[in-house]
């Protein structure tokens, strides 16, 4: 029988120091010794084997879930996905090659597409970058539509200047006076941008006003 050190007999537990881990994982499926994915169980070769198993195992759920999905998009999220499949065809056919990130020319990228009409226009991008165009594009879009509403805006204005110029002289003097009371009694300058503002919504408020008679 062998026999069991006494527990003073010990090192100081405090000295202990867990042996070092080999810096190689194998993969862990049965019979392989490849070495296993960067964070994976399995080396790539048994990994896409067992996603095809998985896939192949549940292909009628997974056919319905994607029927459900493509039944709840709406158009545009229809075009994405058409625009997505055609990219990655042409990839696969090789008609197009897939470039390195724009921002820091890494290798490893994913492609943005803008405008699913022109899928080709693909933007890539690596991981890390990913974030950085999709926010510049939040920025163009809030940039595009804020011009929009400036458009919108001076069209009205100009449109209610005109409107005004053909009302009775004295309707117009007094669309005027209104329009040049600022808040807190403060007078405004006829070439004002709030004049302006003033007068239109004033304009506005009195056609609304009629309409409603
Ligand atoms: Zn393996
Ligand atoms: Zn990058």
């Amino acid at each position: 029988m062998r026999k069991i050190a006494q527990l003073d007999a010990l090192d100081d537990p405090e000295d202990w120091r867990p042996p070092l881990l080999p810096l190689v994982r194998f993969c862990g499926a049965p019979g392989c010794r490849r070495r296993a994915r960067p964070g994976g169980r399995h080396c790539s070769g048994c990994h896409a084997a067992a996603v095809r198993r998985h896939r192949e195992y549940h292909r009628r759920e997974l056919a319905v879930r994607r029927q459900d999905a493509a039944a709840g998009r709406d158009d545009d999220g229809r075009a994405r996905d058409s625009a997505r499949a055609k990219l990655a065809m042409a990839l696969r056919r090789g008609t197009l090659a897939r470039g390195c990130c724009r921002e820091c020319g890494a290798g490893e990228v994913v492609g943005l597409i803008a405008d699913p009409a022109r899928w080709r226009e693909v933007v890539w991008v690596c991981r890390g970058h990913r974030q950085t165009e999709l926010d510049r594009r939040q920025d163009d879009a809030a940039r595009r539509e804020y011009d929009a509403k400036q458009v919108a805006w001076y069209d009205e204005r100009d449109r209610a200047l005109s409107a005004i110029e053909l009302l009775p002289p004295a309707e117009k003097a007094r669309l005027h006076e209104l329009a040049a009371r600022g808040p807190a009694g403060w007078q405004l300058s006829a070439g004002s941008p709030l004049y302006a503002m003033n007068l239109v919504r004033i304009y506005r408020s009195r056609v609304a006003s009629s309409e409603t008679v």
